[in-house]
């Protein structure tokens, strides 16, 4: 792409949208460089701020008649390097998208702009005993846009499912710039549900119809102490076993601990080597009955020390360690892989100590955070990047995690998708038909290639071309409009 075509569309896009919604300075398009996977940077060749669906399918057709790639970003707290720009493409940001446009309680469901950040729309509802249920641990900042194209999950899909489960219709954007309605109601193919989770592939999400849930009656919290992580993990096994469905099992080893404890004062108890999180919601006659349950069930696992929250203040306190653990670690070591896959609950045991093991092969350390309850790991692969070599070695500790995770029947990422970061490991759990059969759904969106090329896909492939084994360079990477791994 040649900086003249890029030129020009810039003068095009400033005669559809706002003087300050265009961006091609230098420096202030270093703004955009990464999402919250810092490790890959791209400058953007041009920003954009729009304010409308028709600005965005007016900047999409104008990308399409010049066969321009563009990239859409919420917020850029992506883990995956989802939203990383194109230097030869538009990057097409929704912060200004940030309207709750409708609340419709009777029915149980909001439309809301792209942009809107996750928790907004909890506190929109809040007061007349509502609440959006899908929370990653980002929700303060996360758009509502990044959560559908990453399917987010959170401390409490456990029991209320990905957002995937939440989301009951869309405006899209096409990637030839047609504004498009989708519904779960539609007859036929789920398109819907192909565009959940689809990382920006398939288009752009201008506006989200999402499901609102009754805030439960009641709630418990409890937080209990381990000496190690394998008593924790033997009373997460026992608690499901019973039956029980907690709203949230959350657990952190006690590097972890160590590091929240640095970083937000978290005052977990002394000499935890792994603490266990759970919540139950519900009614308050079910809640109180499996309480004592899970309560019995960790002590008999071993459980040294249970608090209970009395208030909403002593819940906030007990989540406040889990939900600071990612940013916490920076306390603890200058620099750090935020890893994510995901392995069935019984293969926790296993899948921990191989991460153990290869603490000790690569003298790397590991702090782990997860959502035990569905086997969703965050180990946090430490590194010091002064120290030469360190870095590579953190990488490899952080892929050989994701082989354990394969070889234990799970997958390469739970909930913060694949980008540009995991696509390489693709292969490693599809064959090349399977991926051809993927490329397929993405081709019938966006035959041109155009929208978040690079991403997902280790090699990417032009639509009706012959599956198979590909011979030589790829025209896309030839050109120099997707990258190979
Ligand atoms: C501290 C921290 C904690 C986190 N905790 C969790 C967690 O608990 N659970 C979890 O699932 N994730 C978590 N994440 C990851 C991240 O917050 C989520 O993936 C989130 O959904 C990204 O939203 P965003 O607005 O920042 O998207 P971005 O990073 O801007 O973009 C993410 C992807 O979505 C695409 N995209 C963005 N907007 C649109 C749109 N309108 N239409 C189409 N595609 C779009 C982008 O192209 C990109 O591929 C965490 C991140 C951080 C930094």
């Amino acid at each position: 792409m040649t900086d003249a075509v890029l030129t020009r569309l810039a003068g095009l896009f400033g005669e559809l949208l706002p003087a300050d919604a265009v961006i091609t300075d230098p420096v202030r398009l270093r703004t955009y460089d990464c999402d919250g996977l810092t490790y890959h940077r791209a400058t953007p060749g041009i920003v954009v701020l729009p304010d409308t669906a028709e600005q965005i399918a007016a900047v999409v057709r104008l990308c399409d008649e010049y066969g321009v790639p563009f990239v859409a970003r919420g917020s850029g707290t992506g883990l995956s390097g989802g939203a990383l720009p194109r230097t030869d493409g538009v990057l097409i940001v929704t912060s200004r998208m940030r309207r709750i446009l409708e609340i419709d309680l009777q029915n149980r469901r909001a439309v809301v702009e792209p942009g809107v950040t996750n928790l907004a729309i909890t506190e929109a509802v809040r007061d007349q005993g509502y609440y959006y249920a899908p929370d990653p641990s980002s929700q303060q900042i996360c758009s509502i846009g990044g959560n559908v194209a990453e399917n987010s999950g959170g401390a409490h899909c456990l029991k209320y499912g990905f957002t995937v489960n939440h989301i009951l219709g869309l405006e899209i954007v096409t990637p030839d710039g047609e504004i498009v309605e989708l519904s779960a109601d539609d007859p036929g193919y789920d398109l819907l549900g192909a565009f959940i989770g689809s990382e920006g592939t398939l288009g752009i999400a201008t506006k989200i119809t999402v499901r609102l849930s009754r805030m439960p009656e009641a709630v418990t919290t409890l937080l209990a102490a381990f000496t190690g992580i394998e008593a924790g993990g033997q009373a997460v096994s026992a608690i499901i076993a019973a039956g029980i469905v907690p709203a949230a099992i959350e657990m952190m080893d006690a590097l972890a601990i160590e590091a929240a404890e640095a970083a937000v004062n978290c005052a977990y108890p002394q000499g935890a080597g792994a603490v266990l999180i759970v919540e139950l919601d519900g009614p308050h006659a079910e809640v109180g009955h499996q309480f004592a349950e899970v309560e019995r069930i960790c002590r008999e696992s071993g459980a040294f020390e249970i608090r209970v929250a009395a208030s909403a203040e002593e819940r906030a306190a007990i989540w406040k360690g889990r939900k600071s653990a990612f940013a916490a670690v920076g306390r603890i070591s200058p620099a750090y892989i935020v890893q994510d896959g995901v392995v069935p609950r019984t293969a926790l045991p296993e899948v921990l100590a191989g991460i153990d093991r290869l603490q000790e092969e690569y003298g790397i350390r590991v702090a782990n955070v997860f959502h035990a309850g569905d086997g969703n790991l965050h180990p946090l692969v430490l590194f010091d990047d002064a120290v030469p070599g360190q870095g590579e070695r953190a990488e490899a500790v952080s892929g050989r995690i994701l082989d354990l995770c394969i070889e234990h029947g799970g997958s390469i990422t739970g909930e913060h998708g694949v980008g540009v970061d995991k696509s390489r490991y693709m292969p490693k759990m599809f064959t090349e038909e399977d991926l051809d059969t993927m490329q397929l759904v993405r081709c019938a969106f966006d035959p041109r290639g155009l929208s978040n090329p690079g991403k997902v896909f280790p090699t990417p492939r032009l639509c009706g071309e012959v599956p198979g084994v590909r011979k030589g360079v790829h025209p896309l990477v030839e050109s120099g409009r997707a990258e190979q791994f």
